[in-house]
């Protein structure tokens, strides 16, 4: 595991919801903060880094104080165009303070499937870096109906990774990584450090309830595992609110999961 995070160059770490945000749902500054000192490690390295990261509709409930249990459609997009916004100030409030800049880029299925248009993110997406810019990938909820959404960050992440053409995926949770049984429902689940054979993982865990801030839960993080390793690129599931998580991942003082290739 350390040495894939020490031989990678372009690592995408996605965000997931219950990492990004506090208990009360409001925006984790401590947690930005603590991403952006790590990214800087990272860059500092030689690495490049793009962020994928969900968090929007909370932190629009945290801002507007309302609508939290609204099911309508246009709520749900409505809270995540205000809470984008007050997601994407926190990060550059924190970056710019490591010198770091970062730019948000906002995708739907369609941008991923037609060529021409993944064309140019792709060529946008390598501008930015190659200018040290970081970019912050979400799914753009206010224009995604169902039959255009990607649906869960981690998919994104894992199409936003191929399209980079980046060579690791890490997936940011609010758990350390994939275990046998679902630890918060089986104090005896054993995490599974390393996955070389995704068919036959899915033959001998079982997968329990997700987070209530989460969207996906763990299937989607096989799901986006079976994408990447596809295209020789492993992934990582750890616990994000770990401080200097990626950094001691990469020197081997944490435990995580990991999809080898
Ligand atoms: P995030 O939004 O942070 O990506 P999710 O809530 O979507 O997180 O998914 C992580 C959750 O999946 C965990 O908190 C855990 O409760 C649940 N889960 C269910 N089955 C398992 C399992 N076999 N191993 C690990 N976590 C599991």
């Amino acid at each position: 595991m350390n040495n894939v995070i020490k031989d990678s160059h372009k690592i995408v770490v996605k965000i997931g919801s219950s990492t990004i945000t506090s208990e009360d749902g409001s925006i984790d500054k401590d947690f930005i903060e603590n991403l952006a000192l790590q990214v800087k490690t990272l860059m500092d390295l030689g690495k490049k880094v793009v962020i994928v990261s969900s968090g929007a509709r909370i932190a629009g409930v945290s801002t507007i104080g309302k609508w939290s249990r609204k099911e309508d459609i246009h709520y749900k997009q409505a809270l995540c165009a205000i809470g984008q916004v007050e997601l994407m100030d926190s990060y550059r409030r924190i970056f710019i303070q490591h010198d770091l800049h970062v730019a948000q880029i906002l995708l739907t299925r369609e941008d991923i499937e037609d060529k021409a248009r993944s064309l140019n993110i792709r060529n946008t997406l390598f501008t930015l870096i190659d200018e040290g810019v970081i970019p912050i990938i979400n799914e753009n909820d206010t224009v995604s109906v169902d039959e255009i959404k990607i649906g869960d960050n981690d998919m994104l992440a894992a199409h936003s990774t191929v399209l980079w053409g980046g060579d690791l995926l890490v997936l940011l949770s609010d758990i350390d990584g994939i275990y046998d049984k679902n630890p918060n429902e089986d104090k005896n689940a054993k995490l599974i450090e390393e996955i070389k054979d995704i068919e036959e993982l899915e033959k001998n865990i079982s997968i329990g309830s997700k987070s209530s801030f989460g969207t996906g839960g763990i299937e989607t993080k096989i799901k986006a595992a079976k994408l990447v390793t596809k295209y020789g690129t492993p992934l990582i599931v750890a616990k994000g609110k770990k401080k200097d998580i990626l950094i001691n991942l990469a020197e081997g003082k944490e435990k995580a999961t990991i999809f080898t290739v």
